[in-house]
């Protein structure tokens, strides 16, 4: 495993690779977890040769706070990388990626970011699409792997595909749970032993809305999940929103050939958590 901390070392060694190879690309902000690893894994299968980027992106951050706390944990996810054989990893500065000015740029995502995330995190989606089209321009990948975990990025990711019409297929990868339904994400390591334990409620609930979608109707499955949080004081709901996987836009009339995914954003304390389910 080879690993790179400056674009040019990284351009420089990919330059000597045959067009005939393929890339696959897995960006990541490090505190690798098993939902990663399993990522990593897949991308290593389906390409000759597999780079796992690890980049704490500041202009996707809304909140210093949850930037200055981010778990950075390297060593640890160099072992794990080099374990499952990873070929690349790169781990560029922030001053290399942004230069002197680190700001996003301006994208038209067409809407999937003027709902959920994008409401509540202000200019998180311009952050990703800024970093992420970066990565594309400077490795070139054939596929890029992201987390259906983070579903509306996901769907972010391959509107700027499309709009700017790059050649790299976009590959969605399942979410990975610990025992008790819990989203893996490497916020979990922030949580204390109460909160952990409180936080599969995020989950349950995802559970209970996707038995209640063909029964019931949008605003009875909203007050549901609405109540639930309000009956757990370690938890505070966030938004709860049950949308068009297209679209992004919450729905109001179920139409039965369309498909559907409930989404969930929940604070533990001051730790956030973002889950998400397919509904039908
Ligand atoms: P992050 O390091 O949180 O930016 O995540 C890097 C990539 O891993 C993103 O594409 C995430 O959607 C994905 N990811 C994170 N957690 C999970 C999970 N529990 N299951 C599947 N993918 C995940």
């Amino acid at each position: 495993m080879k690993v790179f901390k400056s674009v040019k070392s990284l351009k420089h060694d990919l330059s000597f690779i045959d067009k005939k190879y393929s890339i696959g690309l897995v960006p990541t902000m490090g505190a690798l977890h098993e939902g990663h690893l399993s990522i990593v894994k897949k991308g290593k299968k389906e390409n000759d040769f597999v780079i796992v980027s690890i980049f704490v992106n500041p202009t996707q951050f809304d909140n210093e706070e949850d930037l200055k706390k981010y778990p950075v944990t390297l060593d640890k996810d160099l072992k794990l990388l080099q374990e499952i054989n990873c070929d690349f990893v790169f781990i560029p500065r922030v001053d290399e990626m942004y230069n002197s000015s680190i700001v996003a740029n301006n994208f038209n995502f067409q809407g999937l970011d003027k709902v959920m995330e994008g409401t509540h995190r202000k200019g998180h989606f311009e952050g990703v699409g800024t970093i992420v089209n970066k990565f594309f321009k400077i490795i070139n990948p054939n596929k890029a792997y992201f987390g259906e975990k983070d579903f509306q990025q996901l769907q972010i990711i391959k509107k700027l595909v499309e709009i700017k019409n790059l050649p790299i297929q976009i590959v969605a990868c399942k979410i990975f749970r610990e025992k008790d339904g819990l989203a893996m994400s490497s916020r979990n390591a922030r949580l204390t032993t109460q909160q952990r334990k409180a936080a599969p409620l995020i989950y349950n609930t995802l559970l209970k809305s996707k038995e209640f979608f063909y029964k019931k109707d949008i605003k009875y499955i909203k007050d549901f999940v609405e109540m639930e949080f309000k009956n757990d004081d370690l938890l505070q709901l966030e938004y709860f929103e049950i949308a068009d996987i297209k679209t992004l836009k919450p729905v109001i009339n179920i139409n039965e050939s369309e498909n559907y995914r409930a989404f969930i954003a929940a604070f533990s304390g001051t730790i956030r958590l973002i889950d998400n389910m397919a509904l039908n």
